[in-house]
């Protein structure tokens, strides 16, 4: 397979500019979750000059959309892009770099198409990662049904093979009182203020005895009309996040108890509603990490150190809990650059990210054509899900 993986490696570098081109463009042009039409359309414009079918809108979903090559009967591989930016930061999720090396892997391995072993490779594009779950609609809608094993890479300072995700629940809690004029008839008033600040005091007191992976965090939405009225409304959003979903769960039963206890001790009302949308943790399967690992080998990259306390969350974990799927980090950043800041929406662009959508696309284009080449590959990627479920 080595002269195969050549040539999907010379066929990426031939496509370089078309591809920084690509992610410039999508950079150029933020979009938020599930409004990303112009970088869905050159993504897909992209894909089928290149051979493949495109099909828009998968699963029901506007901006997502679904790419395919076939060369015969044989296992399906997902490539998945992302291309939805942050609010206020434009791509400073960096994901212009995920969708043009997802979409790079797609057409290296189109360009080889006649030596391909047999199977079907599909590039899968999955809107709003951040926050609106598109990949979670995906799977609603069967797009991940009969594919075998998937993968993506996502942008860093660092390359890494893995990095566990945390499952994130998201609540919204909304207190009732009684507005009063603040200083004539203070005693009149029930304060929803108070409910929203006890709630934090509370969740402050519950951190000490969370895992120290869990993460709560939460902001005030809502926290009055002026300081001369007590406040009859005041709302709060919060995130809890956990290792596991079994934890999650357990954690968030806690700061609802929080909530709760908030608004009993002010005398308000509590309207609790949960945002329905969960993500959950990232599953990891060795057998595909193993393939990755050798891939960026073949590039002469090694695998950097983790660090495990750094640890978000994504609905490519959602992915993982249904088939066998990888998110590998790659470097597109200078060592030390934080992710959803304004130097790595800046760092989206350079030279370093180039590099590093080069190597992804390779990367992910080399591990497609060892699992298309050695079926029982994909057994074992299945087989290692199956068993740690
Ligand atoms: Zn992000
Ligand atoms: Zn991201």
């Amino acid at each position: 397979m080595s002269a195969l993986k050549d040539a999907v490696g010379r066929a990426v570098d031939g496509l370089a500019d078309e591809l920084e081109a690509l992610s410039h463009r999508i950079h150029a042009n933020p979009e938020l979750g599930y409004q990303e039409v112009k970088a869905a359309g050159w993504l897909s414009d992209f894909l089928t000059a290149k051979g493949f079918k495109v099909e828009k809108g998968v699963a029901g979903v506007e901006t997502a959309f679904r790419a395919t090559i076939e060369t015969g009967e044989g296992p399906t591989i997902a490539i998945l892009c992302e291309y939805d930016a942050l609010p206020g930061l434009g791509h400073a999720c960096g994901h212009n770099v995920i969708a043009a090396s997802g979409a790079g892997a797609g057409a290296a391995l189109a360009a080889v198409r006649a030596e391909l072993p047999r199977g079907r490779i599909q590039v899968i594009g999955t809107p709003a990662e951040e926050g609106g779950g598109g990949k979670i609609k995906l799977i609603e809608g069967g797009v991940f049904k009969d594919v075998d094993c998937a993968m993506m890479i996502h942008g860093m300072d660092r390359y890494l093979l893995h990095q566990d995700l945390l499952g994130i629940v998201r609540v919204n809690f909304d207190f009732t009182g009684k507005a009063a004029h603040a200083s004539v008839d203070p005693w009149e008033g029930v304060n929803a203020l108070d409910a929203v600040i006890q709630t934090f005091n509370a969740i402050s007191a519950l951190r000490q005895h969370v895992r120290p992976n869990a993460r709560i965090h939460g902001i005030i939405t809502n926290g009055g009309a002026a300081p001369n009225i007590i406040p009859e409304a005041a709302s709060a959003t919060f995130y809890v996040r956990a290792a596991t979903l079994d934890y999650m769960w357990e954690v968030y039963r806690k700061v609802l108890a929080c909530a709760e206890g908030a608004a009993h001790a002010t005398g308000t009302e509590l309207r609790i509603v949960r945002i329905p949308t969960v993500y959950e943790p990232l599953k990891s399967n060795k057998t595909l990490l193993g393939l990755f690992k050798a891939n960026l080998g073949r590039l002469g990259i090694p695998e950097e150190v983790s660090d495990p306390t750094r640890l978000g969350s994504s609905d490519i974990g959602n992915v993982s809990q249904v088939i066998p799927a990888i998110q590998p980090y790659i470097k597109i950043a200078e060592t030390g650059t934080a992710i959803h800041s304004r130097a790595f929406a800046e760092a989206a662009l350079k030279p370093l990210a180039r590099q590093g959508l080069v190597n992804a696309a390779q990367t992910m284009a080399m591990t497609t054509v060892d699992l298309l080449a050695d079926p029982a590959l994909v057994h074992r990627a299945k087989d290692e899900f199956a068993a740690s479920r």
